[in-house]
């Protein structure tokens, strides 16, 4: 007899995201002259979870999260000095779907599939290997092979966009390979779908020997709640640093009091701010970048009135350099 698997509820919420602009337009009670901003036909695609689109008053189209999230008429705006691949990722692949940019990491591609779309993606573009499906044997071949990695990074897309059992079968053969003493995750799907972080993923998790990281990226406070807080702190439970990573984004998060806020909410939540990010320069992304005195500026204010720990590390990211450049 057959038996069938009950679909996990984070993939059933999956399926509740706002993936038409009239639906979501709608939904928002967006008024015609606020729908007239909107990208009906954007190069990347709306994808947007239910849980963060509720997150945005009705109405309102000058809001974090719809900034974030929501193709507007901007994006067909061209510059120069902004590109497809504002960070040259295709330059530094050693196989289709591991990257090599830093002495001792690689980036594991895991998925192109992402929980949202956020408008500002330097990935936007990637030409994503979909071909062998999720296997990724060349990789881990790749890997085996270097004995001077010692950490993996798992992005994407999204890993968490990943199968249990796709994402339990991958953490387990990485962590038998003797050198390979870290595995870091990059994730944005607890935002949209914290439910993500189910019993069955927690499991997985607890079963791996090596020491794992967490690092999701949030860029507004508005974008948290109760239950993300909740399921990172899960996480942390095992034993998981958890940390978040954010871009500046005009309009978004380039003032002091927002950072402050964000930094604040993190910290008291044991998350620690790990990364701020000067945007990366894709194509369709002018309308969101600060300019670096402002970004340093804030930054210089935050440390006047943050602990610490609680101040991100201003950074860019320079092709060809050995590491992410502090501003
Ligand atoms: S979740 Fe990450 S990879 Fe996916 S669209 Fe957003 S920034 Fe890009």
């Amino acid at each position: 007899m057959l038996t069938f698997k009950p679909i996990p509820l984070w993939k059933q919420l999956l399926r509740t995201n706002f993936v038409r602009w009239n639906k979501l337009a709608e939904f928002l009670e967006l008024s015609e002259d606020q729908c007239s901003l909107i990208d009906v036909k954007p190069h990347f695609s709306l994808n947007l979870p239910l849980r963060l689109a509720s997150k945005i008053p009705k109405g309102t189209i000058d809001d974090p999260i719809f900034k974030q999230f929501i193709p507007t008429m901007h994006e067909k705006e061209s510059f120069a000095l902004f590109f497809n691949d504002p960070t040259c990722d295709i330059t530094h692949q050693k196989t289709p779907k591991l990257l090599q940019k830093y002495d001792g990491r690689a980036l594991l591609i895991c998925t192109s599939a992402c929980a949202m779309h956020c408008r500002y993606c330097f990935r936007q573009n990637y030409p994503y290997e979909t071909s062998q499906g999720h296997a990724f044997e060349l990789e881990l071949e790749e890997i085996s092979r270097d004995t001077a990695l010692r950490e993996i990074i798992l992005s994407g897309g999204d890993p968490l966009s990943l199968s249990d059992d796709v994402l339990q079968s991958l953490l387990r053969r990485l962590s038998v390979i003797p050198h390979i003493r870290r595995i870091r995750f990059h994730t944005r799907f607890p935002m949209g779908i914290p439910e993500r972080i189910d019993e069955a993923f927690l499991k997985i998790l607890g079963g791996i020997q090596k020491q794992l990281w967490f690092v999701i990226h949030a860029n507004h406070s508005n974008e948290f709640d109760q239950d993300i807080w909740l399921k990172l702190k899960e996480i942390q439970k095992l034993g998981i640093p958890v940390l978040c990573q954010s871009v500046l984004l005009q309009g978004i998060n380039d003032d002091v009091d927002a950072l402050k806020r964000l930094c604040e909410d993190l910290v008291d939540h044991g998350v620690l701010p790990y990364y701020l990010h000067q945007l990366d320069r894709v194509q369709g992304a002018a309308h969101f970048e600060v300019t670096q005195e402002k970004g340093l500026w804030l930054v210089e204010q935050l440390r006047k009135q943050l602990s610490g720990y609680a101040v991100p590390l201003y950074v860019q990211e320079i092709s060809g350099e050995l590491s992410k450049t502090p501003l």
